[in-house]
């Protein structure tokens, strides 16, 4: 069987006036990159899981999206950063929130995933936990790039001057410079036709009181059952937790028969636009069909299905 896979850089209001040319392509070549960290591994005949684990590496270490090294600032001017990951084949899943000094988040997620006896850790207890099993630790400094502390200073300038608005939506109705939804995923089916995900984030510009979105939440931001389908979320958190995004798509699948991108437009077409649910999704099937919707203008996105050529995109067309 053939491989396939497929990552995000986010989704949100991006329109090609708002790039500066030299940061749109390099964005590219970060998205290629990461379709070659993750498809490499596969065409050795490698597991869904080590793919999805290396090509979200590679988008948390670029400064383009809102994970690892280039991550949002919260409220308190902090980097808090979470993410999960699953094994479509034992359900086996690992999740972290809240950690401030984990270089890759998705590894710790993994390290959880198969070290601990848990799912979800959070804060000071998962980085003591990243020490227990050597993942590499970084100071704060780290993740810090001066594009997010602007995007903070103008949020918070807006809440300053007593608007009620609050949150990266409303910043990208106020025309805040960067106007999208931060995050990154993987999702690949393996050559044994084995599903995984992997998605991490910083969250939101300017969260508050330990805010936590879907991205860490097993059946929110991230889902994979080898008898379904596997799927990594960006967007609006407080909506696709409630709508249970990722692990619904499967369940339609199961439930109601219908194909992969029958039950992925569905929930990101229906489901969360009714709610007023922004964002976007990517998926995979056992049988390596991927699907890409988004209900926003635009999601920094790429797939790959082994022996065809690789399709990266932005914007809509
Ligand atoms: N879903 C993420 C969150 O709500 C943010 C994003 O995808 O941009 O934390």
């Amino acid at each position: 069987m053939k491989y396939s896979l497929a990552i995000h850089g986010g989704a949100g209001t991006l329109r090609p006036e708002d790039f500066p040319e030299a940061q749109a392509r390099e964005t590219r070549a970060h998205l290629h990159d990461a379709l070659t960290a993750g498809s490499a591994i596969l065409a050795q005949d490698g597991s869904a899981l080590q793919a999805v684990e290396a090509a979200v590496k590679v988008l948390e270490n670029s400064p383009h999206f809102n994970a690892g090294h280039g991550a949002v600032f919260n409220h308190d001017s902090v980097i808090e950063l979470d993410a999960s990951i699953m094994d479509g084949t034992t359900l086996a899943a690992g999740a972290i929130a809240g950690v401030q000094h984990v270089k890759n988040p998705i590894t710790l997620a993994r390290e959880v995933m198969l070290r601990s006896q848990h799912v979800f850790l959070v804060g000071e207890g998962a980085e003591a936990f990243a020490k227990t099993c050597g993942v590499e630790m970084v100071d704060a400094s780290y993740f810090h790039t001066d594009r997010r502390l602007r995007e903070l200073r103008a949020l918070q300038a807006l809440e300053a001057a007593g608007t009620k608005r609050f949150g990266t939506l409303e910043a990208s109705d106020l025309k805040i410079p960067d106007k999208k939804f931060g995050t990154v995923g993987a999702v690949a089916c393996d050559r044994a036709g084995h599903l995984a995900a992997a998605t991490s984030t910083g969250g939101l510009t300017n969260k508050r009181w330990g805010r936590v979105g879907d991205c860490p939440i097993i059946g929110a931001g991230t889902y994979a059952d080898d008898t379904t389908c596997a799927v990594s979320a960006t967007g609006h958190g407080e909506y696709f937790i409630r709508a249970c995004v990722a692990s619904d798509i499967g369940a339609r699948m199961r439930y109601l028969g219908v194909s992969l991108e029958e039950a992925a437009n569905d929930v990101v077409n229906g489901t969360l636009v009714k709610l007023g649910g922004k964002g976007g999704i990517i998926a995979v099937d056992a049988q390596g069909n991927i699907t890409l919707p988004f209900n926003t203008n635009g999601m920094y996105r790429g797939a790959l299905r082994e022996g065809a050529e690789a399709f990266v995109g932005i914007y809509r067309d």
